[in-house]
């Protein structure tokens, strides 16, 4: 698999506060990466940091041997990272298919938007029974699945998602997990998750990494993690 997304070196702060140290961190093309911590290491910056949204950063990252470190959080989509953020960051005032048309924003043509909005209906649909609905009314499983939904309305090559089991009853969350695993395949979008449920995280990455205060410190394929006796205790409950 080729490189998508190179990151070497990324530092973070909000402000004066530092919080990444310098990341490196790989995810090829159509991969499914994990980035697993306890609260506080710093996966939601890592997130912001990559599409430059909330905190300012040094270091590079390329998105196919592109530099995007610098751009915009707008021409960073434009480019092809999708990200669902924490909270989701859907318009509550709005309906399920007024968002779904925001997301496709950030691409370069609006043609083939309905035959997009009919595929993520397709996995999702919820959704489509629930089009005219506003986003504020959808239970919280919904609007995760509309702030996905939303995300991949812009046809992005790198979808980074953030907590999607956050607040949710699991079998919504197997639910989501079980779609996810889907969209990566047919659309051959390549996925960076954040996620506190390591297990659920192992199961569906092909790899992870470990962060602690703002640094890598374990990194491999999800089954050797799985095994790992620190992994194990801190963060499986093992
Ligand atoms: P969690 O699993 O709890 O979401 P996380 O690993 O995603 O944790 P981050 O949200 O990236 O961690 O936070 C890393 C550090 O950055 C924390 O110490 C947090 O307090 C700080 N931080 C996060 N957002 C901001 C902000 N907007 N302003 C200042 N500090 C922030």
């Amino acid at each position: 698999m080729s490189s998508l997304l190179e990151v070497r070196g990324l530092r973070a702060a909000y402000g004066a506060t530092r919080v990444l140290q310098g990341i490196d961190l790989d995810v090829a093309s159509g991969e499914i990466v994990a980035l697993l911590g306890a609260n506080g290491a710093g996966k939601t910056t890592t997130l912001r940091a990559l599409c430059q949204a909330m905190v300012s950063t040094e270091g590079g990252i390329l998105l196919a041997g592109q530099r995007i470190d610098g751009r915009s959080t707008e021409q960073i989509a434009k480019l092809g990272v999708g990200h669902v953020p924490d909270g989701r960051g859907t318009f509550l005032g709005l309906t399920t298919e007024e968002n779904l048309r925001l997301g496709a924003y950030a691409r370069t043509s609006r043609v083939g938007a309905d035959a997009d909005m009919e595929r993520i209906y397709g996995y999702f649909p919820r959704l489509k029974e629930r089009r005219v609905q506003q986003a504020g009314t959808l239970s919280g499983g919904e609007q995760q699945m509309l702030a996905i939904g939303r995300a991949l309305m812009g046809r992005p090559r790198l979808l980074l998602l953030d907590e999607p089991s956050f607040g949710l009853a699991p079998l919504i969350v197997k639910d989501i997990f079980s779609i996810m695993r889907r969209i990566n395949q047919e659309e051959r979008v390549a996925i960076l998750l954040v996620e506190q449920n390591a297990r659920l995280a192992l199961d569906l990455a092909e790899r992870a990494y470990l962060l602690e205060t703002g640094r890598v410190v374990l990194c491999g394929p999800s089954n050797d993690l799985r095994h790992d006796d620190a992994i194990r205790r801190a963060y499986l409950g093992e």
